[in-house]
C-alpha cells in the first residue's frame, strides 16, 4: 500500500510539474562560475539540477542551502563550507540575488527571517519590513475623487517605495549569530558584479513580460534594455554600480545606506522619479530599525510550527490552519481524494476571511493573535466545515467579542515576485528566510548605486475604511504593510525537521501549507513536498493547478458546489529536512538550487 502511494506520489511529483530536463539546464550554464572553487561548485550544481529533474532531494550530512538561484547558492554554500554560519552564508546569498534575480528580491527590498538557535534551541524571528515614510498619508494611492489608482498606476515611480530592510536585517542577523567577517560575505557578490554572471530564463522572461514599465526611468532602462534590446537568456552582464556598493557595505558596514551616499542617491530617486514621487525621506532611513518580534508557535500533533508574526499574516495564517486541520483526520483520507481538498480549501477559506478583517501590522493596531489562534476558537471554526459538503456563508470569526464590528475587510492586491532562502549550518542552525521587492522588479526605480527599490506599499490597502469602518491594514506613517510572507521552521521534540518558504504573493500561505501538510500526513521528501501540484481557495474560486490530476479534482470540486479554476502557478518553494541527512528540494517552477554537503 505505501509503495503504490510512494509511486502515485512520485510519478505525480514528476509528471505534473512542467519541467523539461532541457529547460532546467537551460537556466543556468555551470560553466562559468567564476568562483574560488569552481570545480566544486560545477560538480554540486549539475549533480543538483540531475537531482531536480529526477524528482530527488539533495542529500548532505553537515550544511545545507536552498536559494532561488545558483550564483547565490553557490555563494552560501562557500561560507558554509569554510565553517560559516547560516547567518553568515545568507548573508552572502542575499547580496548576491540582489545581483542575479533583481527581479525578486535586494537591497532595496524588505523581507522577514526565522532562526532556530541551535545552543538555546529557541526560534527567534526578525522582522526587516518596509516602513512607510513618515510624510506619506493614507490616501496617497487615492484619485482625487477618493477612488483607488490603478494598481500599476501606484506601483511605478517613488510613491509605493518603502523604507527598505534587507541591508539593515543582515546586518543584525550577522551581529546576533555571525561568525565570519562581515567584509568577507560579499566577495563572490563583488567579484560576480565586476566580471559579470549570466542571465538566467527567469530574468529574461520577466524583462520581457515587463518591457513597457522597465522603459519609464532611463536607469532601469538602460540596465535591463541596454542599446534597446533586452537582456536576454545566456548574456553575460555587468553591474559595476552594484559591485560598488557591495565594496562600501562591505568595508563600513550599512551606515552608508542608512545615512551616508547610498541614502543620499535613494532619496533622490524618489523624490525625483518621474510623474511619480514619493515620500521617503533622509530621517526614514536614518531611522530604520529591524524589529525582534515574537514567533508565533502552535503545536500540531507531535510538531510544532513556527513562523513570522505581524506585520505578516503568514505565521497567523499557518498556525490557525494548522489548528482548524487538527480537528479532522487528514492521514486516514487519500491526498488524492477530493475530500481532502475540500478540508483544506474550507479551512483556508475560513483563514483568509479573519485575515482580511484583523491582520495588519501590530505595532499600530490591536491584531488579536492570541485569540486568533487560541485552539478552542478555531476548534469552533472547525465546526464549521463538514467533510464532503461545501461550507456555505463563509465569513471572518470573533475572536474577540466586538472588534469585528469596527473593522472592513480589505483590499490590498498582491502580484507575485519574490524569493526565499532555507539554509541549515554545520552547527546545526536553521534559517528560513523570505524576502521582496513585492511586485516584479519593485518600483521599477533602479538608483545610481546598481538596485531597484521596492514597491512594498501598495501591500497596504488603497482605500482606509470601508462603510465608516476602519481597514486595519491601512497606510499609516511608520507602519509596515501587511504581508503573506510565511518562512516556517517546523520542529518535533524541540528540534527542527523542516525548514521552508516560498514566493508568491497572497497564495504562499496556501504553498507553505500544501507542502507541511504532505511533509508531516502523506510522508512525502522535501523535493516532494516542493513539486506536488496546488490546489489553494483564497475565499474566493477554488484555484487548481493545472496537471493531469487537475480535470479530476476540479470535476469533483465542481459537484460539491465550488466555483473553480484551472491555472499555472508560480511557487518558488525552497526547502530542507533535517532527520538523519539533510535533504535540500527546490521547487522545479523556478531556478531554484539546492547544494548541500
Ligand atoms: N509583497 C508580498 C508580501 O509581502 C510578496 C510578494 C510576492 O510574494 O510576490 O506578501
Amino acid at each position: 500500500m505505501k509503495i503504490i502511494k510512494y509511486l502515485s506520489i512520485t510519478i505525480l511529483c514528476l509528471l505534473t510539474v512542467s519541467v523539461k530536463s532541457s529547460e532546467l539546464s537551460d537556466q543556468i550554464s555551470p560553466e562559468s562560475f567564476n568562483t574560488t572553487s569552481v570545480e566544486t561548485s560545477k560538480v554540486d550544481v549539475k549533480k543538483s539540477l540531475t537531482n531536480k529533474i529526477a524528482g530527488h532531494p539533495v542529500v548532505g550530512n553537515k550544511w545545507m542551502i536552498v536559494t532561488a538561484n545558483a550564483y547565490a547558492s553557490i555563494a552560501g554554500s562557500e561560507i558554509l563550507r569554510d565553517g560559516g554560519t547560516a547567518a553568515d552564508a545568507m548573508v552572502a546569498a542575499q547580496s548576491v540575488l540582489g545581483l542575479v534575480e533583481p527581479e525578486s528580491s535586494g537591497l532595496g527590498g524588505g523581507g522577514f527571517l526565522i532562526w532556530y538557535d541551535s545552543e538555546t534551541r529557541q526560534v527567534i524571528t526578525l522582522d526587516g519590513r518596509e516602513t512607510a515614510p513618515s510624510s506619506s498619508h493614507m490616501s496617497q494611492f487615492q484619485n482625487n475623487d477618493g477612488e483607488s489608482m490603478k494598481f500599476f498606476e501606484a506601483v511605478v515611480g517613488g510613491l509605493s517605495v518603502g523604507t527598505p530592510g534587507i541591508p539593515a536585517l543582515m546586518f543584525e542577523a550577522h551581529k546576533k549569530w555571525g561568525k565570519k567577517q562581515w567584509g568577507q560575505l560579499f566577495t563572490y557578490g563583488i567579484s560576480l558584479s565586476e566580471d559579470g554572471f549570466i542571465v538566467s530564463s527567469k530574468l529574461s522572461s520577466s524583462i520581457q513580460r515587463d518591457l513597457e514599465r522597465l522603459k519609464t526611468f532611463k536607469l532601469t532602462r538602460n540596465y535591463f534594455i541596454p542599446d534597446n534590446l533586452p537582456l536576454k537568456k545566456g548574456d553575460i552582464i555587468k553591474n559595476q554600480a552594484y559591485g560598488n556598493t557591495l565594496k562600501k557595505i562591505a568595508s563600513s558596514g550599512i551606515d552608508e545606506f542608512y545615512s551616508g551616499s547610498i541614502a543620499a542617491e535613494i532619496i533622490d530617486t524618489v523624490k525625483n522619479a518621474k510623474n511619480n514621487q514619493g515620500y521617503l525621506d533622509k530621517k526614514d532611513l536614518k531611522n530604520y530599525r529591524v524589529i525582534e518580534r515574537k514567533p508565533i508557535c502552535i503545536d500540531y500533533k507531535n510538531y510544532d510550527i513556527c513562523g513570522m508574526g505581524p506585520p505578516s499574516s503568514g505565521g497567523v495564517a499557518v498556525a490557525q490552519i494548522f489548528k482548524i486541520l487538527e480537528n479532522f483526520d487528514l492521514k486516514s483520507i487519500n491526498n488524492f481524494d477530493p475530500i481532502i481538498w475540500q478540508i483544506i480549501g474550507d479551512t483556508m477559506q475560513l483563514v483568509f476571511a479573519d485575515r482580511g478583517l484583523y491582520v495588519a501590522d501590530s505595532d499600530f493596531v490591536n491584531v488579536p493573535v492570541e485569540a486568533l489562534i487560541d485552539a478552542k476558537y478555531l476548534k469552533k471554526r472547525a465546526s464549521e466545515i463538514n467533510p464532503g459538503t461545501r461550507t456555505e456563508n463563509i465569513l471572518p470569526g470573533e475572536p474577540i467579542d466586538n472588534l469585528a464590528m469596527n473593522l472592513a475587510s480589505d483590499t490590498s492586491i498582491e502580484l507575485p515576485s519574490t524569493s526565499h532562502i532555507s539554509i541549515v549550518d554545520q552547527y546545526g542552525n536553521a534559517l528560513s528566510m523570505t524576502s521582496s521587492v513585492e511586485n516584479a522588479f519593485g518600483s521599477r526605480l533602479m538608483t545610481q548605486n546598481g538596485f531597484l527599490l521596492n514597491n512594498q506599499l501598495t501591500d497596504f490597502s488603497f482605500q482606509y475604511e470601508k462603510n465608516g469602518k476602519l481597514i486595519a491594514n491601512r497606510l499609516e506613517p511608520g507602519k509596515r504593510p501587511r504581508s503573506s510572507m510565511s518562512p516556517t521552521i517546523v520542529l518535533k521534540d524541540n528540534m527542527p525537521v523542516l525548514v521552508i518558504g516560498s514566493p508568491g504573493g497572497s497564495n504562499i500561505i496556501g504553498f507553505v501549507i500544501n507542502a507541511i501538510i504532505g511533509f508531516i500526513e502523506w510522508d512525502m521528501n522535501v523535493q516532494e513536498i516542493v513539486s506536488m501540484p496546488h490546489a489553494i481557495n483564497k475565499w474566493g474560486k477554488y484555484e487548481i493547478e493545472d496537471s493531469i490530476y487537475a480535470s479530476n479534482l476540479d470535476q469533483a470540486l465542481t459537484t460539491m458546489g465550488y466555483e473553480t479554476k484551472i491555472r499555472k502557478y508560480f511557487s518558488g518553494l525552497n526547502a530542507i529536512s533535517i532527520g538523519k541527512k539533510l535533504k535540500g528540494g527546490s521547487d522545479p517552477r523556478r531556478e531554484g538550487i539546492a547544494l548541500g554537503e
